[in-house]
């Protein structure tokens, strides 16, 4: 018998050679319905797998996150089966889960595959699910592996197995398609209830021009019909809330070809709006103790082969920059922490003056291929709400602590409510492969955890996932319609100090190396944007948006009034704008509307008289008259509501 350990701690006795869907079976036959994919050991397995020793076992459903993958990248085998039996002939590369679905990558051979052989495609897949052909593994030599595909003419799946060492080649047959992969899938092709062939587009083979070019197929599948239908809800509703569009329309940013691509330009409302970010962000780290520096936008190479950044990034990084004078090479800025350690080091440090924190707003620069620009969100230039915090080991929970806090304060203010904390941790089969010392490790990793606990927050450990230089925290927040974002790291960092020597003398009078904690809670400035555009749907909250109020005459002799009033409004520090065009007011409260802007103040005949404004509020409507000074004092109280978080305790 072999012992079975389940996550709950149960340990089940079974034959060696039971399945983890016989396991699953012996629990109950609604579990053994749903069950994708096993973790066994912490790798993930077909159910079907026979168990042969002792093991730990977490059944996967469609609600765990490798279960989904499972789920999709079996479909992908599902697609190419389906274009296989749709045109004779075609030839498949690889075809992976993705974020949403999977893809694959296919040489459709003549023909150029469209939108308009989407439906007969999804048919076909749907017809395929229907007869619930399982998925058979099969292990065999390389040799048969490479006949298989010789006798099929496919020159891809061959190039595939060149990179294999024979004795791991398993083959999976589903009906009547075989591939080569590695696995795992989902017992059979039933668990698929609807499909939607989401995208085509072109992919070169191997990510490399010169190479030929295929079709990449996008599709995704779903375990119900309804889930499908939500799912196609979110995507017209993402469409709606696109940051691309919506920044076009509220005048926010701009890309200019002839700037150059993945460069935003930022308009004066998008920079209004930046500012006010990074003025509320400077004020609340200005209470937490941190000290504002400035670096520049290039750095010596020198630089940054001392910090080991250019050993990893030199080869895809912007070229460097050569002066007039002979043998200068400079690099623009990827990273601002080794202008920093530079700054740590320029001045001896005494234990007393720890820990230092200094903040950045600073602009880095990374090369990014044109196909992986987005938007805001992948561009080449970017500004991080940087800083970087020199602390001694024993400071490291208390300052990670502080630095929570001001997440957590950013959240609130912006109303990100729902986010969990990701710990990442070192990869305790494989120690050899970090930097600084077990002791320090061990002080920081309990540290993060113990501090995340006690701050109240949802965490999920990581093994493994920590950066070879030193444990992490990241913020993952679901924005308004469900999405995943990352945003908010916290990284503690072993290496720098060491790479740079930085040192201080410590209460012993020895010299001692500190620990460097990098931490960013917006990322950089475009992401955060472009996340923020999306989460609110361009209606930013009163205090940050550019624009708070509209003044709004219902005609021309008003205007003067009008003027009036939004002096009074600039007074009070309200950004009001007025709309004196000779248009009907219908049509101005509907741009105002469609512009996002919060407040709508409508003046005629009797606020004119009576020192009043109409208030219309964004999706709320009329909130009738009030006096102009009344007004003023909504606005700051509302403000002020929102801004009045205090950081400590949050
Ligand atoms: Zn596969
Ligand atoms: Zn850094």
């Amino acid at each position: 018998m072999i012992a079975i350990t389940l996550p709950d701690g149960t340990v089940k006795q079974v034959e060696p050679g039971t399945t983890s869907l016989d396991v699953a079976t012996s629990i109950s036959e609604g579990l053994a319905r749903n069950v994708l994919a096993a973790e066994v050991n912490g790798d993930v397995w077909d159910p079907q797998r026979p168990l042969t020793q002792d093991a730990s076992l977490k059944l996967l459903t469609w609600n765990d996150d490798a279960g989904k993958s499972t789920m999709w990248h079996s479909s992908a085998h599902l697609l190419a089966e389906a274009l296989e039996a749709l045109y004779p002939g075609v030839k498949f590369w690889v075809g992976p889960p993705v974020e949403n679905g999977f893809y694959y990558d296919v040489d459709f051979g003549e023909h150029s595959f469209s939108d308009k052989d989407i439906p007969a495609v999804e048919q076909k897949m749907m017809e395929l699910a229907k007869a619930k052909n399982p998925y058979l593994r099969r292990e065999l030599s390389k040799a048969e592996a490479v006949a298989y595909f010789e006798e099929k003419g496919d020159e891809y799946k061959l190039d595939l197995l060149e990179g294999l060492e024979d004795g791991t080649i398993t083959f999976y047959t589903q009906g009547a398609f075989t591939d080569l992969c590695r696995g795992p899938h989902m017992p059979h092709t039933g668990f698929v209830k609807a499909v939607k062939i989401t995208a085509i587009a072109g992919a070169y083979w191997k990510g490399d021009e010169t190479k030929k070019q295929l079709t990449r197929v996008y599709g995704i599948t779903f375990p119900k019909k309804s889930e499908l239908a939500e799912y196609l809800e979110l995507v017209e509703q993402a469409k709606a809330r696109d940051h691309r569009k919506l920044g076009k329309e509220l005048d926010l940013f701009h890309f200019s070809e002839k700037v150059g691509q993945g460069l935003p330009l930022w308009l004066p409302k998008g920079a209004d709006l930046r500012m006010r970010l990074e003025t509320f962000l400077k004020e609340a780290q200005r209470k937490s103790g941190y000290e504002p520096v400035i670096t520049p936008h290039i750095g010596n190479k020198e630089l940054y082969i001392t910090s080991g950044h250019y050993a990893k990034y030199g080869e895809d990084s912007f070229q460097p920059i050569h002066t007039p004078a002979e043998g200068e090479e400079y690099l623009l800025k990827p990273m601002n922490c080794p202008h920093h350690c530079e700054i740590f080091k320029a001045r001896p440090r005494s234990y007393r003056d720890l820990p230092v924190r200094l903040a950045e707003f600073g602009t880095v620069y990374r090369y990014e291929q044109s196909g992986e620009l987005h938007g805001l969100t992948r561009v080449r230039g970017f500004t991080q709400d940087d800083a970087h915090i020199f602390c001694t080991p024993d400071q490291v929970k208390e300052e990670v602590g502080k630095v929570i806090d001001l997440v957590l304060y950013i959240f609130k203010t912006l109303d990100f409510q729902n986010f969990v904390a990701q710990v990442s941790l070192r990869d305790p089969e494989n120690p050899g492969k970090y930097i600084g010392s077990d002791e320090n490790w061990d002080k920081a990793e309990r540290a993060i955890q113990e501090v995340a606990e006690e701050k109240g927050l949802e965490t999920v450990v990581e093994l493994g996932e920590a950066a070879f230089y030193g444990p992490k925290l990241d913020f993952m927040v679901r924005d308004a319609i469900g999405r995943r974002w990352q945003l908010g790291t916290v990284q503690i960092d072993y290496n720098l100090p060491e790479r740079f020597e930085l040192e201080y003398v410590g209460a012993d009078n020895g010299k001692h190396r500190p620990v460097m904690i990098h931490r960013a809670p917006f990322g950089s400035m475009e992401r955060f944007v472009a996340i923020l555009i999306e989460h609110c749907a361009g209606k930013f909250p009163l205090w940050l948006t550019p624009e708070q109020a509209r003044i709004l005459p219902i005609s021309d002799r008003f205007n003067e009034y009008a003027d009036k009033l939004s002096k009074v409004l600039e007074n009070s520090d309200i950004r009001a704008l007025v709309d004196s065009r000779s248009e009907k007011v219908g049509k101005k409260i509907r741009e105002a509307e469609l512009d996002k802007v919060p407040y709508m103040l409508i003046v005629g005949e009797n606020e004119a008289a009576e020192g009043t404004v109409s208030v219309r509020k964004q999706g709320e409507g009329d909130l009738g008259s009030e006096r102009m000074e009344a007004f003023a004092e909504r606005v700051k109280r509302e403000v002020a509501a929102m801004l009045s978080t205090d950081l400590s305790s949050t």
